[in-house]
């Protein structure tokens, strides 16, 4: 599967069970003697940096103390109402559905992590070096380290764990079958903060299921991870966010391929699947929709080799057309992110920016995205809403 590495488009997958480094050398480390100590040792200082790099732990443990219901309470302040319900989909797994009519761009809900950044780091390499081998474990140390309540640690062993069937008595000596591990858990349902760059378990936001074409965008203010809305979102409709940005740049068949090896799941999406298999129109839009990818990831490519250094019309006319595609695609949650690099380069190529604004994006939408992804008191909204009201003036 290809992997683009480009400017544009710098929010990491959902989940990345193979980057944490330090887990896979552990592991290659455990088998005896002298390397089984060594890797007590760097699980040590794992430990150790991990809590030491931590300065807000403090701060950190107050959030925590924010319950689940709290959280729902302070949102319900903010948007007024409960905008959504959890229950079981036709597949029998929870999911989130809209309780009423939701306009495009509302703010649906704001969740900090239950687990994040070094403490899912440990999880990973205790499950990897053989420390957790079987569930207890796991709620132990969910207990203990973390200091999870129990409707917390409830919470999360109600998520989903993707790769339950991957679990044997061979790598997992106390298994159960049919036994979910927090590993797992992380593994199918973490997101990355890009803010933070490491990963957090949302244990409500995690309920929301995956689809390539999305009708929940979101952003991150610090770890807080805040989700709305980027279409009208009927009453009973299902609300999904993308798992993967990946998924932005491939055609059904590359992506669910992808999700599969990634995830462990077969996509189920609108953006996969006609809704009538007779019905042609519904063909030639999935169609549609994989020509717009294609191009998606041509342009991408293409821009990824371009000279920064100097720049040409056509790389920003091939920028505007990026943000067109997503705005079409509804892949809407890192659009404000390419835009602002568009602003960029208009500035640098002596473009003008009403012309740039016609053509894609523009000011008001450019600062409510931000405002809605990263919350209306944070820097970069307060720019792009002083940058808005000197336009308009
Ligand atoms: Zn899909």
């Amino acid at each position: 599967m290809l992997h683009l590495s480009i400017s544009f488009n710098q929010q990491l997958e959902r989940a990345k069970p193979n980057s944490v480094a330090v887990g896979t050398m552990v592991s290659r480390k455990k088998a005896k003697g002298k390397a089984r100590k060594a890797a007590k040792e760097a699980t040590k200082q794992v430990v150790k940096s991990a809590v030491a790099e931590d300065d807000s732990h403090q701060q950190r443990q107050q959030q925590q103390q924010e319950s689940l219901e709290e959280q729902m309470q302070r949102l319900k302040l903010l948007s007024n109402k409960n905008l959504f319900t959890i229950k079981q989909n036709e597949y029998g797994n929870q999911s989130a559905y809209a309780a009423e009519f939701i306009p495009k761009h509302t703010l649906t809900f704001a969740e900090l992590p239950a687990i994040r950044g070094g403490e899912i780091e440990i999880a990973t390499l205790y499950n990897e070096n053989g420390t957790h081998q079987c569930q207890a474990d796991d709620d132990a140390f969910l207990k203990n380290n973390i200091g999870l309540d129990e409707s917390t640690r409830k919470a999360i062993w109600e998520l989903h764990d993707q790769f339950i069937d991957t679990y044997t008595p061979t790598n997992h000596p106390l298994y159960s079958p049919d036994e979910k591990r927090v590993l797992g858990i992380i593994k199918s349902n973490a997101y990355h903060s890009n803010e933070e760059g490491s990963r957090g378990l949302y244990p409500t936001v995690s309920r929301f299921n995956h689809s390539c074409k999305p009708n929940v965008g979101y952003g991150f203010n610090g770890w807080e991870m805040r989700l709305y809305t980027t279409s009208d979102v009927q009453e009973g409709e299902e609300l999904c966010t993308c798992y993967s940005d990946m998924v932005y740049f491939h055609n059904r068949i590359e992506r669910g391929e992808f999700l599969k090896s990634k995830f462990n799941f077969d996509c189920i999406c609108s953006g996969c699947n006609s809704s009538d298999n007779d019905d042609e129109s519904e063909e030639e839009r999935l169609r549609q929709s994989d020509t717009r990818r294609e191009r998606l990831r041509l342009l991408a490519e293409t821009l990824a080799q371009r000279d920064r250094s100097n720049l040409k019309k056509s790389d920003l006319e091939m920028i505007m057309e990026s943000i067109n595609i997503m705005k079409l695609e509804s892949l809407e949650h890192n659009i404000s992110t390419t835009y602002r690099l568009a602003r960029e380069w208009a500035m640098k190529l002596g473009e003008d920016e009403a012309s740039l604004e016609e053509k894609c994006l523009g000011a008001e939408l450019y600062a409510k995205l931000l405002e809605l992804s990263k919350g209306e008191k944070h820097p970069e909204t307060i720019q792009a809403m002083m940058e808005m009201r000197r336009k308009s003036t």
